[in-house]
């Protein structure tokens, strides 16, 4: 033990690893975590953050409009990308400092630059080496962007957050969470926005009625969706992109952004020397301990690809260092993870979809309601809004809650603890509604669909 430098060595200081590394030190352990690019890891700098704030800064072009429906009258209002960068930025060093201070504070060595693993015990970061008892890692994830004649001319989620000036136009190819979002961020932000997805829905993986009702409304607001369409080569012709389809369209574009993916980040920690086993998608191998195949060395958060989300991470971290270092092991429960794409409208979901929940049980009940928020009675917006709960009758459990529409996040996180303390239909029929919201929505709804 008095051999090693560290007890625990964390590599990234991310969402999983800055809080493994507090809560271990927490505890009396001897923690150090490098980072060679910016604390707080993708969330803080180029992801959950910076992104929630780009929403928030687009959206005001629809609260502009709907003020008028309420006896508003704004007067031609300006928006300033360089400014919301800079207010954006700011933010983030402050955000910084706090994790800094807070890792400070709890006596964990903050070691800048690269590691690399030189061994099952020790971790390299430039000259210096470290012997460490056990080693984290904690390295998240990079967009990841297929090969294509013209990739060099694409951008991803990494490089929006920083672009000099906004285009007029912009290509969003995915059709996942970071497309999705950034067709409404950048729509809002007065940008004419083409998404262009190779399949035929938005968000595989979502229920299917969520799935059709976010693009509808998507259309309505005024963004150009193009469905089955794979882009096969990108030309620059002056300013301009010229995105060439494998349907043989041509699409004209100031700028293109690259959603496609994010894969497991482990280059340059030499795990192939050391043998520590990936699987096909090059995500790190673990076991319900987050252990790799080399007992000392731990894995946890995007780096091992399953549910790529800052509180994911979070919770893993807690788990492993309360396991390895505290009385209180529990381990993280991966059913009913909620989740919401801050697409606008919004999209929130927790527990199976109607086609999962009809995969394993015949005795599925569904309700579901599609309605005119009280906001845009008057706003003149149009925008609608989809409720829909799956429920099994023989028990009468909620199994599944899903929501478009305006702060739809919000309101599932609390439907969320409703369906892990296990929450029945009947419970939510005899919930009093909080009058005039949405949200009461989901304890009202009497009939299910197809009675
Ligand atoms: P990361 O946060 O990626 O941290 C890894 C750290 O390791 C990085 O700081 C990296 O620089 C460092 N590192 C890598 N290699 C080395 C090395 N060899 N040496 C030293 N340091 C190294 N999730 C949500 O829950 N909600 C959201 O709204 C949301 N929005 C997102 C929006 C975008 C655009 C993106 C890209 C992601 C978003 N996510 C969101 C996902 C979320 O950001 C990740 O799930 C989360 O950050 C994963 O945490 P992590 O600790 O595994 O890795
Ligand atoms: P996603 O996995 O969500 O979506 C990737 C999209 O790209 C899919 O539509 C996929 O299509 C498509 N795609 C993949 N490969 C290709 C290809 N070669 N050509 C064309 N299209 C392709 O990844 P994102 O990049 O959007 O986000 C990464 C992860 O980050 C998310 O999965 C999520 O875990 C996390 N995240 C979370 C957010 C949140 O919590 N709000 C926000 C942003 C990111 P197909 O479906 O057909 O495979």
């Amino acid at each position: 033990m008095a051999d090693y430098d560290y007890d625990l060595f964390v590599i990234g200081a991310g969402s999983g690893g800055v809080r493994a590394a507090r809560m271990a030190a927490g505890l009396g352990v001897r923690v150090a975590i490098a980072e060679h690019r910016y604390l707080g890891g993708t969330c803080v700098n180029v992801g959950c953050v910076p992104k929630k704030l780009f929403v928030y800064a687009s959206h005001f072009r629809e609260d502009f409009l709907a003020a008028e429906g309420f006896g508003w009258a704004v007067k031609n209002p300006q928006f300033h990308w360089t400014r919301l960068l800079a207010q954006k930025d700011q933010e983030i060093a402050r955000l910084q400092g706090i994790y800094r201070g807070l890792l400070r504070d709890s006596g964990v060595k903050i070691i800048e630059g690269q590691a690399r693993l030189p061994d099952a015990h020790h971790v390299c970061v430039g000259e210096q080496k470290y012997r460490c008892e056990r080693i984290l890692i904690a390295t998240g994830g990079w967009p990841s962007i297929p090969d294509f004649p013209g990739k060099e001319h694409v951008v991803s989620s990494n490089e929006i957050f920083t672009l000099d000036k906004l285009p007029e136009r912009i290509l969003i190819v995915g059709g996942g969470y970071i497309a999705v979002e950034f067709a409404g961020i950048m729509h809002g932000l007065g940008v004419e926005t083409t998404l262009c997805y190779r399949g035929d829905k938005l968000l595989r993986g979502f229920d299917e009625d969520v799935r059709d009702f976010i693009a509808q409304e998507m259309h309505k607001k005024g963004i150009n969706i193009l469905f089955n369409t794979q882009i096969k080569a990108i030309e620059k012709t002056g300013n301009s992109l010229i995105a060439l389809t494998e349907q043989d369209s041509r699409l004209e574009t100031g700028l293109v952004l690259y959603a496609t993916g994010r894969t497991p980040n482990t280059a340059g920690l030499d795990l192939e020397v050391l043998g520590v086993e990936l699987d096909a998608k090059g995500a790190i191998k673990v076991n319900g301990n987050y252990q790799t195949n080399i007992p000392s060395i731990y894995a946890l958060g995007d780096v091992t690809g399953r549910f790529n989300l800052t509180p994911v991470a979070t919770a893993e971290a807690m788990a492993l260092v309360n396991g390895l270092y505290s009385d209180h092991h529990a381990p993280v429960d991966y059913d009913n993870i909620p989740t919401a794409v801050f697409s606008q409208p919004c999209v929130s979901t927790v527990g199976l979809t109607e086609t999962e929940a009809k995969k394993r049980y015949h005795d599925i009940d569904i309700y579901k309601s599609v309605f005119k928020p009280m906001k845009h009675t008057l706003s003149g917006l149009g925008e609608k809004t989809l409720m829909k709960m799956i429920v099994r009758r023989s028990n009468d459990r909620v199994l599944g809650v899903h929501m478009v529409g305006a702060d739809a996040g919000e309101i599932i996180q609390g439907m969320a603890v409703a369906i892990r303390a296990g929450a029945t239909k009947a419970i939510f029929d005899s919930t009093i509604g909080i009058h005039p919201t949405s949200a009461e929505e989901f304890v009202t709804m009497q009939k299910p669909v197809d009675k």
